[in-house]
Parts: C-alpha cells; structure tokens; sequence
C-alpha cells in the first residue's frame, strides 16, 4: 500500500507540474495515466463503475468526477481538483489536490489553504484507540471555523485491495463516537469544502458533480495508515 500511495501521489505531483493556462484536462489525463503505467501500476479509476479516465479533473464549482476533455481548457483564475488513483500489486493508493491556475483571487486561495488544514487536522486524529468521529469532528471544526460549506454527500473512505472500503468518512461528525481506529487500518480522507452551501447535484455527463448555487469549492486528499507511531500519509512521492 505504501508503494501504490507512493504512485499516486508520483502521479499527482507529474500532473500538478503541468496545470497551467492553457492545458486541457484532456493533457493531464494523459499525464497521469503515462506515470502510472510506467510505474508498473494500473490507473485505479479508469474503467471503475465505467469511468471512462484516469483522472477526474473538477473545475472551479465543479466537485469531484469531472470528466476529462480535450476541449476543457484551463484559465487563468481557474481552480482545478484533481483526483488520482493507482492500484499497484493489488492495492490502491487515492489522493487528490486543488490546484490554482496562474494567479487566483484570495477567496479561492482561503478555500485551498483552509481545506488542506482540514485535512491535516482529521490526519492528526488517526490514531489508534480514537473513534471514526474523532477524525470527522476535526474536520468539520476547521471548516465551521473559516464559515465555509461541507459537502455531506461525500465521504472520505478505507482504503485497501479495494478503492473503497468501510469505513465511509465523513467530514463532519461527533468527537468520542463511532468505530475504534486500530494499528493497521488505512483511509482515504478527504475534505469537500465550498465557498458556498453544501447542496451538489450531477451534470447531464452522468458524471460531474457541481455545487448548486455555483460556488467554487476545494477537495484534497491523502491514503494514510495507522501505525504503531501514529499516522502515515502513504500517498507522499518519496523513494523507496
Ligand atoms: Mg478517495
């Protein structure tokens, strides 16, 4: 599983590197696919429920799942999540970034900063003997501090020999309820946070889901372990 994170998160970085004004997500998709193959891994989300890519590439107020296109252009301003995942000897490593393109104004910046601190606040909790609702309660906290919305119909997940396993995650919760977190166990953990409400609908790709009042809005993720000494991002991009 390190070495699946490890992959991903190989993948992600490739891709950070070339978002800019200009570039399709069509070209990023490639990007991505090409560093996972010559991983020896096999993207994790192309041909996953019949997603037709290996990446999912979300615009602005787009959510998560955007599709791919070589007609999606990337614009100064712009925000751009994307979600990458590689299975790799059978296991999955998934993480996910919000990218700036070019300059972008100071909200959209707070949206990024305060989701990556979301997520660092729920990684800090992935310790053994804290409950589920530890991990989500430090979530929702950071979220609820800067007045920004939570997305509540998605969820961080476990993760293993399978993309998505049980525990679902959310980004919202009670301190001290829930399942215990042991040693061993792995999850994806993963903000939604929006400028805006929490309401999301799907676009007519079946795929894309948009915040309903068009708000931008911010996903970022990393797999992380449960060790004996506490948590371990495995999707970092380090050698082995
Ligand atoms: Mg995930």
């Amino acid at each position: 599983m390190r070495e699946a994170g490890r992959i991903s998160a190989h993948a992600l970085r490739l891709v950070s590197a070339s978002v800019a004004p200009g570039v399709s997500t069509a070209q990023l998709d490639r990007i991505a696919e090409e560093a996972i193959v010559a991983c020896g891994a096999t993207p994790a989300f192309k041909g996953y429920q019949g997603f037709p890519a290996t990446i999912c590439a979300s615009i602005n107020d787009e959510l998560v799942h955007g599709l791919p296109s070589e007609n999606r252009i990337l614009v100064e301003g712009d925000i751009i999540t994307i979600d990458v995942g590689a299975i790799y000897q059978g296991y999955v490593g998934d993480n996910a970034d919000t990218f700036a393109v070019g300059a972008i104004d100071p909200l959209s910046q707070k949206l990024i900063d305060v989701t990556r601190a979301g997520l660092y606040a729920g990684i800090e909790q992935c310790i053994d003997g804290n409950r589920l609702g530890d991990v989500g309660a430090a979530i929702g906290a950071v979220a609820r501090g800067e007045g920004l919305g939570i997305v509540k119909e998605y969820t961080g997940h476990g993760i293993g020999a399978r993309m998505h396993e049980d525990p679902s995650i959310p980004n919202w919760g009670t301190r001290k309820t829930g399942p215990r977190l042991r040693t061993g166990m792995v999850l994806a953990l993963e903000p939604m946070f929006s400028l805006g409400g929490d309401r999301v609908e799907r676009l007519g790709d079946g795929w894309t889901v948009v915040m309903s009042d068009g708000a931008r809005c911010a996903q970022i993720e990393h797999t992380v372990a449960i060790t004996e000494e506490g948590p371990e991002i495995l999707t970092i991009d380090t050698p082995t």
